[in-house]
């Protein structure tokens, strides 16, 4: 059985520890490695190089910076394939959905890739008599991601090129359901020219997640992943003084207006809430058929649903592979179960789908549920697998008003030909990105990505400008060169003139 170590201070490490989980291959159902779980002395471990290496990292030139990054982009970009090929063998997504994924992350880096303006401070020239101000940012220190398996390239590149970029030091926890792509990804780095040390991954699970919010030498902690643990992380790593983003679960709602192009709402719907078999954050879980639209759209998605090719995600007809273990699979299969039982229609039932000579793979079929109401399980919990559920409003503002009551607030959309309709969603949705005629609106890398309210604890999202704000903190000097031979102006009191 491989083995899958951590990488600390630039090279593979088995660390201390005999606890071990397995990773599977979902599409076959069957075990193909272990990956080591770390012990609290491996977090130290780790943690201690990273400290190490900040001390000289954060020293580095911004034209040091930048060439390390440029070379980080080419060797992912050259790598992508390879990358793509680790991520749908254990995450089981289709090949060309997990190329995709490395190109977002790799949109991240080449954003990265501009520090040196992103860096640039201010200057107020004169504030007083002979008196400048100016401002910059300084990185934190160790910086730790603790990322999810659904996107175990994208979600730790949202983090750690800026991060690095910034000056820190970087501790990346994946998901141990899925933990190769960055053993690659900490190759390809080192490749870069990136020092031992600045970037490291330490495997592991509670145990390492708790060391890490608990180490001293922490400084900041970046989590993606269910709402129940980025409830605990922001807890308990600001309860230690740490500077915590937490992202969250999520129930992103599409609302269809009857002026929508049905043929177009109904294929991007299908795609939305299919596509990498619903285990996105940004997955369209709830359609909110408006009006007399609800008929037709639930007709059309069901049969678009039908047609879906499931099937392993290296074969390259597959348009949708299985989920990412036997439990989720079981889990979503018995939450679609409490829908019949709970008095929704099971328009398209996924239960029981085996795709031949992968028996054993944790397959489950695209699903359409009609006619869900806000009470039934499947509208109240994260399913996160292929599961649309519809839900019928007779408006817009009722559309509104029930993504608003949602705990939830990550992401939404609205189809509609109506750009008074869409204004009027655009502003009174609390959700913190919407799409217009865009199933999956995930902003571009220099625009930040979050959500609101229970998809997000603490208040700066990630990428982007409110990622280089995360990473870094301001100081501001206010500086005076006087004549030597001037009077000092010393006073006890404040300035009463300028
Ligand atoms: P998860 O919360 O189970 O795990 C996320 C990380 O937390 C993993 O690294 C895991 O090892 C660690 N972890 C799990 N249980 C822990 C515990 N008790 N204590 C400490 N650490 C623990 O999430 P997942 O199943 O890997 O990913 C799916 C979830 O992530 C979904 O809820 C999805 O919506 C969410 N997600 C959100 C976003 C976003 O941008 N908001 C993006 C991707 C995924």
């Amino acid at each position: 059985m491989r083995t899958i170590t951590h990488w600390i201070g630039g090279k593979p490490e088995p660390g201390t520890s005999s606890r071990t989980s397995p990773v599977w291959n979902p599409a076959t159902g069957e075990q193909q490695a272990e990956v080591t779980l770390a012990s609290v002395a491996d977090v130290d471990a780790a943690v201690r190089s990273a400290a190490v290496a900040f001390e000289t990292w954060s020293q580095s030139s911004l034209s040091t910076r930048t060439k390390v990054l440029f070379a980080f982009r080419e060797l992912v970009n050259a790598r992508t394939q390879e990358l793509a090929e680790i991520i749908s063998d254990e995450h089981g997504k289709v090949v060309s959905d997990a190329r995709g994924e490395v190109q977002r992350g790799l949109e991240v880096v080449e954003f990265a890739c501009g520090i040196p303006t992103l860096l640039k401070g201010d200057f107020s020239d004169q504030v007083s008599g002979g008196v400048d101000v100016f401002s910059f940012r300084q990185p934190l220190g160790v910086c730790v991601g603790i990322t999810p398996f659904n996107f175990p390239a994208m979600v730790p590149m949202w983090m750690h090129p800026v991060a690095i970029a910034c000056g820190n030091t970087f501790v990346l926890k994946p998901s141990e359901r899925d933990p190769s792509a960055s053993m690659l990804v900490a190759e390809l780095w080192s490749e870069a020219g990136l020092p031992d040390g600045v970037f490291t991954v330490l495997h592991g699970d509670k145990e390492a997640v708790d060391g890490l919010l608990d180490h001293p030498d922490v400084a900041a902690v970046s989590f993606v992943g269910s709402t129940p643990i980025a409830r605990y992380i922001h807890e308990r790593g600001t309860a230690n003084g740490k500077r915590v983003q937490a992202l969250g679960g999520a129930k992103n709602h599409a609302v269809i207006l009857p002026d929508a192009p049905l043929d177009y709402a109904s294929d991007h719907l299908v795609a939305a809430a299919f596509g990498s078999a619903g285990e996105r954050c940004m997955a369209i879980s709830a359609a909110v058929a408006v009006g007399p639209a609800g008929d037709d759209l639930v007709a059309a998605v069901s049969d678009k649903a039908r047609a879906v090719k499931v099937g392993p995600g290296r074969e390259t007809d597959s348009e949708m592979g299985p989920v990412v273990t036997a439990a989720a699979r079981d889990r979503i299969v018995g939450l679609i179960g409490s829908g019949a039982e709970q008095g929704a229609t099971l328009a398209v039932d996924g239960r029981g789908l085996t795709v031949p000579g992968h028996e054993k793979g944790f397959f489950v079929g695209p699903t359409v549920i009609d006619n869900v109401t806000r009470e039934m399980d499947v509208y109240r919990e994260e399913i996160f697998g292929p599961v649309l559920s519809v839900v019928r409003a007779d408006s817009v503002d009722e559309a509104i008003a029930l993504i608003n009551a949602n705990p939830y607030g990550n992401g939404t959309a609205i189809f509609t030909s109506s750009g008074e309709a869409a204004r009027r969603f655009q502003r009174g949705v609390n959700v913190g990105m919407v799409g217009i005629n865009v199933p999956i609106p995930v902003p571009m890398a220099y625009y930040s990505f979050g959500g609101w309210k229970d998809s997000l604890f603490g208040d700066k999202h990630v990428h982007g400008p409110e990622g280089v704000s995360f990473y870094t903190r301001a100081k501001v000097v206010t500086a005076r060169w006087p004549h030597v031979e001037a009077a000092s102006g010393a006073s006890y009191h404040f300035p009463t003139a300028n």
